[in-house]
């Protein structure tokens, strides 16, 4: 059996050590008040939920996976999922960063981060169906009437009601361009929706009384292509004014896929059959609005990755100390036993260390990213909101698949530290590799997250918003240049800054002659921007590790930062050449291989 305990240590030394939120939080009039005692109770509280109701569900849930009733078309999740959400839902948990004017606790995102974080360690698939729901949350409050917001919004901060986000169809993922669900006016304002969509993560499920689906559709005249997708906002059951539920709207459960993971969530064919829906937003701006929920669902999908590395992590490292295997090459490490344990072999450790690096590595990354969120929505200044959305924009990306490519790479190692044990399902990690890859396919296959990046967040503003993120990197660099204690971390940091810019002139050159450069180079181009990233905060976490143990600190947690720091540049950091070399390789090698596939 697997264990979890939530690295609640380390999120307090990202949160403070290293991003000082408690200072950004004191210039948002909104989170002044909220200090570090605050956040440190929500986080036990919240680490209790996740390791003693959740985790014991998740092992369970993937065993017993989500059943469809072909009559009532009704779904159930795996025994004890619905209680653990009614607990989830009696502990106010869905409401902890929802707004205070719809029954919202308002607390910073940032917390409710880290929440989901443990969350995703502790049962990814049973995650998913409030994660889903804070996305369509989002998405109505940003762009819902007041009628609507005031309908649904107090019952998705509650948690009486979840969302979904029904985008995809069976011809159409990658490219809505393709959609054809059909949205028909009726004169009384509503929109009748008919359409298949597939691949519903949450679409139909036995925890709550009523599902709010927000549903892409394309309205009779509407012009082809991506222009001319609307958004709807479509409940399970209709809802009458006074909130109360009415008859069961032409929305249903068709069929449950069957996958390879989050066998516990319910991945949905969802038939609407003239359902009854409103709009959200404006005429085919559908697409725009539904970015407010894709986005958030990005860093989200991160956080589920993050998860899952730190819980593959934890139970890795734990076997390794007890498996006793071989000898040290050095010679016998403990002659009490018949052989060592399995951690004197480097091998082990540089699997054990890889994990450990891309779970802190992500947690640091992701933490920043919902502080630009918590400034882009909370801070007085208009330029701090307009520089933290735009830096937001960059990093989504590199959120979503950095992390979630490491975790793949991540939780095999994991698993591979079990030896043949990892691949047995009662130690539960060949679990964690198989529910990591998805996270690298939904909400925008990683392919597309690199596209978006280099084509539209770096050359489509010739590189502005990574050269402001570069300015963080030359600030701690320049502060450090004389310290030798410093140099393993930023000598290697300000190169990779430096020949970036050269990097990405070159791509930016080649694409304008051809565009499949841009196809070419982009995967790798975000690994590199995602090392560029994840070696800021690993050297500032060396930094405040160095700081610490300098003033006389002798807790073993700032010399194992340290450690791992160096590993992190020793070991993995330097792929970054390698990816430079085959980005910079081109298209023809791709493009000009028609025999290949004649
Ligand atoms: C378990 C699960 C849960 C899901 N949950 C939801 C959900 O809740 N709501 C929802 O709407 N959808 C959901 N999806 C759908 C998911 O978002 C899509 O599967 C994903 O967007 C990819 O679409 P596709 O599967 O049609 O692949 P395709 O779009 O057919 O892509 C196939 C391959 O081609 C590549 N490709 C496509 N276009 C390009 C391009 N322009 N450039 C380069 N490469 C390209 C892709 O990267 C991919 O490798 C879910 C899917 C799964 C499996």
């Amino acid at each position: 059996m697997p264990s979890y305990t939530p690295p609640l240590r380390d999120m307090q030394f990202v949160l403070h050590d290293v991003l000082h939120v408690t200072d950004d939080f004191k210039a948002m009039p909104k989170h002044a008040d909220i200090d570090a005692d605050t956040i440190s109770a929500v986080l036990e509280e919240g680490g209790k939920f996740a390791s003693e109701v959740l985790f014991p569900l998740n092992q369970i849930g993937d065993a017993q996976g989500c059943t469809l009733d072909r009559d009532t078309h009704e779904v159930s999740t795996p025994d004890g999922f619905k209680a653990a959400f009614d607990q989830y839902v009696q502990g106010g948990w869905p409401a902890l960063s929802c707004d205070p004017a719809y029954g919202g606790q308002g607390l910073p995102i940032v917390v409710n981060q880290c929440f989901y974080e443990m969350l995703n360690s502790a049962n990814q698939a049973w995650t998913m169906y409030p994660g889903l729901s804070h996305g369509a949350y989002e998405a109505l409050h940003a762009h819902g009437t007041d009628a609507q917001k005031a309908l649904y919004l107090p019952k998705l901060t509650s948690g009486e009601w979840t969302g979904t986000m029904c985008l995809t169809e069976p011809h159409c993922g990658t490219d809505l361009g393709l959609l054809r669900t059909k949205a028909e006016p009726q004169a009384d304002g509503t929109y009748r929706i008919t359409g298949n969509k597939i691949f519903i993560s949450a679409g139909e499920h036995n925890m709550v009384s009523n599902i709010v689906h927000l549903v892409l559709a394309r309205l009779p005249d509407a012009p082809a292509g991506s222009k001319g997708i609307s958004l709807f906002v479509v409940p399970k059951f209709h809802v009458n004014d006074d909130g109360s539920l009415g008859d069961r709207n032409g929305i249903y459960c068709g069929g449950l896929e069957h996958k390879m993971g989050i066998h516990g969530n319910a991945t949905c064919q969802m038939v609407l059959d003239g359902a009854v829906g409103t709009m959200v937003g404006q005429p085919n701006k559908g697409l725009a609005a539904m970015f407010v929920m894709m986005n958030a669902a990005r860093i989200g999908v991160g956080m589920q990755s993050l998860g899952l590395t730190e819980v593959a992590y934890q139970n890795a490292v734990a076997y390794a100390k007890d498996r006793i295997q071989s000898r040290s090459l050095t010679g016998p490490k403990d002659i009490s036993k018949p052989a060592d344990s399995i951690l004197v072999h480097p091998d082990v450790r540089k699997m054990l260390l890889t994990a450990k690096a891309y779970a802190e590595g992500g947690r640091a990354l992701s933490l920043y990213c919902a502080l630009l969120i918590d400034r882009e929505l909370n801070h007085p200044d208009a330029t701090v909101r307009a520089d933290s959305a735009e830096m937001v924009a960059l990093l989504t990306p590199i959120v979503k698949a950095f992390i979630t490519d490491n975790a793949w790479t991540a939780t095999s190692a994991c698993m591979q530290v079990f030896g043949g044990h990892g691949f047995i399902r009662e130690w539960g990690m060949e679990q964690y590799v198989r529910d990591a890859r998805i996270n690298m396919i939904y909400e925008g296959t990683n392919t597309i997250q690199s596209l978006d990046l280099l084509g539209r967040k770096v050359l489509g503003n010739q590189g502005a918003t990574l050269k402001k993120f570069g300015a963080h990197i030359t600030e701690l660099v320049m502060a450090e240049q004389g310290n030798e204690d410093m140099a393993e971390f930023i000598t290697p940091l300000a190169k990779l800054g430096q020949q970036m810019t050269q990097f990405t002139g070159e791509i930016g050159y080649k694409a304008m002659q051809n565009a499949d450069e841009v196809g070419a180079a982009a995967v790798d181009y975000l690994r590199v921007a995602g090392h560029l990233v994840f070696g800021y905060f690993w050297a500032r976490m060396a930094q405040v590790a160095l700081q610490k143990i300098a003033e006389g600190n002798r807790d073993t947690f700032y010399q194992a930062k340290l450690q791992t720091a160096r590993f992190y540049f020793a070991k993995l950091f330097p792929e970054t050449a390698s990816l430079m070399a085959t980005a910079r390789a081109g298209s023809a090698v791709l493009m000009e291989t028609d025999a290949v596939f004649a």
